[in-house]
């Protein structure tokens, strides 16, 4: 960590003031290699993670922190980002070769210390059977830190059951919608990126808490009847996210888009794409406004980045039509509260409002969707003729947990106790979307986000280690780092706490914000192949203009 910290400072030196840069690079090299657990031999990942944190680092710091240190206001048009420019070379080549460092560091400590703690003597113990049920955040950082804290522990076997076989990176799934990225891109495969643990393609069928057993068939199927397998556990980790729910509107459900998986994000595209094709053969101006007219219900994060993505694509592909106008497109967001965004703060959420309603899209505020008809919106105070509605209003949790004898609170997730247990099954735990954990400390619920998913595994993983060990448990305890929400091409919003700043946090709007969005989540995005393809399509939508090739058949 020291050194990582040293070998920082001297690159941070050349960024800026000299005693602020000294001090900065010692707690960021510290704070990056105590949060960092890279695997082994991950040099090129850990490079390519830390060089993108290099990206947020330089409009956090330099273009932010050190004019108002210096009593200057922060700016960022394009003179002073030219101005910053090398600064942003330097942050990056600064996160890479931390990267480096850290990455070396922990090799190297693997190598002579070995693991953490070596769970009991050489006797040979009884095998123990960790079963995880869900492949996306939550439960593939679980796998993942379980093969990192049992590294040295071969009487565990670690088995995933996953649907998909691929964690879905939903943070980036509106830019897929949008056209700016290729689905695959943002889809990481669980066999490759899990090296020990068993990995299951396969849909959960039933829990059968008593005789310790799951049932998964093929996931292909709802009744799996043709490939039913039973896998008996000694722990089980119910990781298995939520679903959309339309809240008993029966013809809602049957005539809006979900907007939770790969294949929902296609099929927004490529519907969008099917509406403008045919809105190009249409004379009739009323049919025309109807099919270019696209729906969105909620204004969460999910429902706010689509909307402004289907609004940029929308735009962005008008070129390809010309014989459709501007002024027929419309882009609505439908939301029952009296402001978008209800976990940013209200400033930041009037800003995002603002911008969109610049580029085109209309809100509908306190307003909810009563009912749904093709080509027809129906709202509580009206209709909107739309052959285009996306839900994003309302989630529950996996409807296999709905099953189970567990307990459970309103929304239907799986109640757990501090160290994220489920009372009265020993060896089950449940975690992520699915569960219902409150922070240890504050004692507030933990908000659904992949941010959340991902600390409760590392924590559950060291509490599944330290219960195999008869060691004692820890309670579930993170800050939050903020939030980031795109709202559409270039323009972002960013709350993001203080480090050390006892809670407060620090807003920002635009293109720094924007920017800061992509460097964040392409240093989230698990996988160097991912990132380098993920970056390429960035840079190609910088140079080309949005692809209209339709790719799968719409009935
Ligand atoms: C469009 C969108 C954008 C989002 N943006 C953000 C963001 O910017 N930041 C943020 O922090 N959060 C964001 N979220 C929320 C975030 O995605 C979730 O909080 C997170 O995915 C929860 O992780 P999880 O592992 O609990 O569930 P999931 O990631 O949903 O994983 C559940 C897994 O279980 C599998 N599964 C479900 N049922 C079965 C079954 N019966 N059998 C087998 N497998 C099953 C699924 O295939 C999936 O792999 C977004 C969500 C959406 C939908």
């Amino acid at each position: 960590m020291a050194a990582g910290a040293t070998a920082s400072v001297a690159l941070v030196f050349t960024l800026a003031q000299a005693q602020w840069s000294i001090i900065l690079g010692i707690a960021l090299g510290g704070a990056y290699a105590v949060t960092l657990r890279p695997a082994r031999g991950a040099y090129v990942d850990n490079i390519m993670a830390a060089g993108a944190l290099g990206v947020p680092m330089w409009g956090l710091i330099s273009v932010i922190a050190f004019p108002l240190i210096s009593g200057q206001m922060p700016e960022w048009g394009a003179e002073q980002m030219r101005a910053h420019f090398p600064a942003l070379v330097g942050w990056i080549l600064y996160g890479a070769s931390l990267g480096m460092v850290t990455q070396g560091l922990n090799d190297i400590a693997g190598h002579v210390l070995g693991p953490e703690t070596k769970l009991g003597s050489n006797e040979p113990r009884e095998t123990k059977r960790i079963v995880i049920l869900g492949g996306g955040f939550a439960g593939m950082r679980t796998a993942a830190c379980l093969e990192e804290q049992l590294r040295e522990d071969r009487s565990v076997t670690i088995t995933l059951v996953s649907e998909t076989n691929a964690l879905l990176f939903t943070p980036m799934l509106a830019e897929v919608a949008g056209g700016s990225l290729e689905p695959s891109h943002i889809s990481t495969p669980l066999r490759s990126t899990l090296h020990r643990t068993e990995f299951i393609r396969g849909r959960v069928l039933e829990i059968d808490l008593e005789r310790r057993l799951v049932i998964t068939g093929d996931a292909s199927s709802d009744s799996g009847s043709s490939s039913r397998r039973a896998s008996p556990y000694d722990h089980l980790v119910l990781a298995l996210g939520s679903v959309s729910n339309y809240l008993g509107m029966a013809n809602i459900e049957k005539q809006a888009f979900n907007f939770k998986s790969l294949l929902d994000a296609i099929r927004i595209r490529n519907h969008i794409i099917e509406m403008f094709e045919r809105a190009d053969g249409e004379p009739n101006p009323k049919e025309r406004r109807s099919l270019l007219t696209f729906v969105v219900a909620g204004g969460g994060f999910a429902g706010v980045e689509l909307a402004g993505a289907i609004n940029d694509f929308a735009h962005g592909i008008l070129a390809d039509y010309p014989a459709l106008q501007p002024g027929e497109l419309s882009t609505v967001l439908v939301h029952s509260r009296d402001r978008i965004l209800p976990e940013l703060s209200e400033s930041l959420a009037c800003y995002a409002q603002q911008r969109m309603e610049s580029r085109g899209v209309t809100f509908r505020l306190k307003t909810r969707l009563t009912d749904a008809r093709p080509g027809v919106v129906v709202l509580g105070d009206g209709v909107i003729n739309a052959e285009t509605l996306v839900w994003t209003a309302g989630t529950a949790p996996s409807p296999i947990v709905k099953s189970l004898s567990v307990e459970k609170d309103k929304r239907g997730a799986v109640i757990v106790d501090s160290v994220m247990a489920v009372p009265g099954y020993a060896g089950v735990w449940a975690l992520g979307d699915c569960a219902a954990v409150n922070d240890a400390k504050t004692g507030k619920p933990c908000p659904p986000t992949a941010q959340l998913a991902l600390r409760e595994a590392e924590a559950l993983a060291k509490n599944i280690r330290a219960q195999l060990a008869g060691q004692p448990l820890q309670p579930f305890h993170f800050d939050s780092l903020g939030q980031l929400c795109v709202v559409g091409y270039q323009t972002a919003c960013a709350e993001l706490v203080v480090p050390f700043g006892g809670g407060r946090s620090m807003r920002f709007s635009g293109l720094l914000a924007w920017l800061i969005w992509r460097g964040v989540y392409l240093a989230k995005l698990p996988g160097l192949e991912r990132k380098i393809r993920v970056l390429m399509d960035w840079t190609i939508e910088l140079f080309f203009p949005r692809d209209i090739v339709q790719t799968i058949d719409l009935p």
